[in-house]
């Protein structure tokens, strides 16, 4: 099974090819936001999922022929969940200086095992919403062994081992965790875990469920006024890509949607190819029923059936 993805165009991290490191779609939350669909396997306990050469060689292979920006373990479903991933990592810095990256739900931080596996990656991007149990609960629908004190004890301590190259995510959903008690509670906890960037986002793709809503961009600027200093919006990312133009896009593009919601413009940005260009291919693909079309406000999103 083909565990690269992309180059994706992150709005957090620029340039980004994927490694997914556990099946679809395993994670130790079923957040209400998440823009892969709903957890199917919820669980907290690790497990081998992948083989390790062969993703390198994979991984060699693709960049050998287009470097990306960054490498991100990712993909669709919580990465720490998979055991190797030490393992992995120390592979992949082997072979490559490009930065690793690791996007987590951070919800398993909490257990030193997880840390020291994941202490190689350049940086980490753990995600904290809330520091209510209630609201946690709504927002993420987390396993019922995780425990919110310990998660965000976990966020704290992770810190000592990434003394740089830490991005703490805040995911604002309108109406459940944007009042002024759920920023205020945020604020004196993002202060103690002391991350280097502190990164508003909102819903920007389908998700889950209807329940989560978006935040204008007027009400993130004000939360990020409020929350200060290295507060940043991570809007879509403008960069271009630089991916390879090969007679396997329309399989680059299916790879792409197999795994998150994307747009033409994400699509023609990732893999460089023109609009014309990419319309066409997407047109064909979903002519085949191989991919979806999906509104989301005013943007139409593609995605796998
Ligand atoms: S958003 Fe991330 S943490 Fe939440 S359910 Fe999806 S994959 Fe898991």
């Amino acid at each position: 099974m083909a565990r690269i993805f992309g180059p994706v165009p992150s709005r957090r991290l620029g340039l980004s090819l994927g490694i997914d490191l556990v099946p679809c779609k395993t994670c130790s939350y079923n957040c209400i936001y998440c823009e892969v669909g709903r957890t199917t396997n919820l669980i907290t306990e690790p497990s081998s999922f992948i083989n390790i050469a062969e993703t390198i060689k994979e991984l060699e292979d693709v960049i050998s022929k287009s470097p990306p920006d960054v490498i991100t373990l990712a993909g669709s479903g919580e990465p720490t969940l998979n055991l190797d991933i030490g393992a992995l990592i120390s592979e992949i810095k082997k072979i490559t200086k490009i930065p690793l990256t690791l996007l987590t739900n951070g919800s398993l931080l909490w257990k030193e095992e997880v840390r020291e596996r994941c202490r190689g990656v350049d940086i980490i991007l753990p995600t904290l919403s809330s520091v209510f149990k209630k609201t946690h609960d709504m927002i993420h629908r987390p396993h019922p062994g995780l425990d919110l004190d310990r998660i965000i004890q976990g966020l704290k301590e992770t810190r000592k081992l990434f003394k740089r190259g830490y991005y703490l995510e805040v995911v604002l959903l309108k109406g459940i965790n944007d009042s002024e008690e759920e920023l205020s509670g945020l604020k004196k906890v993002i202060w103690d875990i002391a991350p280097d960037r502190v990164q508003l986002n909102t819903v920007v793709r389908p998700p889950a469920e209807t329940s989560a809503l978006p935040l204008t961009q007027e009400r993130l600027e004000e939360i990020k006024a409020y929350f200060g200093g290295n507060t940043e919006i991570v809007a879509p990312s403008p960069i271009k890509g630089r991916g390879n133009i090969s007679d396997s896009g329309a399989e680059r593009i299916f790879e792409m949607v197999k795994r998150r919601p994307v747009t033409i413009d994400d699509i023609s940005n990732a893999l460089n190819f023109s609009r014309v260009e990419t319309e066409q291919m997407v047109k064909g693909l979903k002519i085949k029923g191989i991919i979806q079309e999906q509104r989301h406000g005013d943007n139409l999103f593609y995605t796998s059936k």
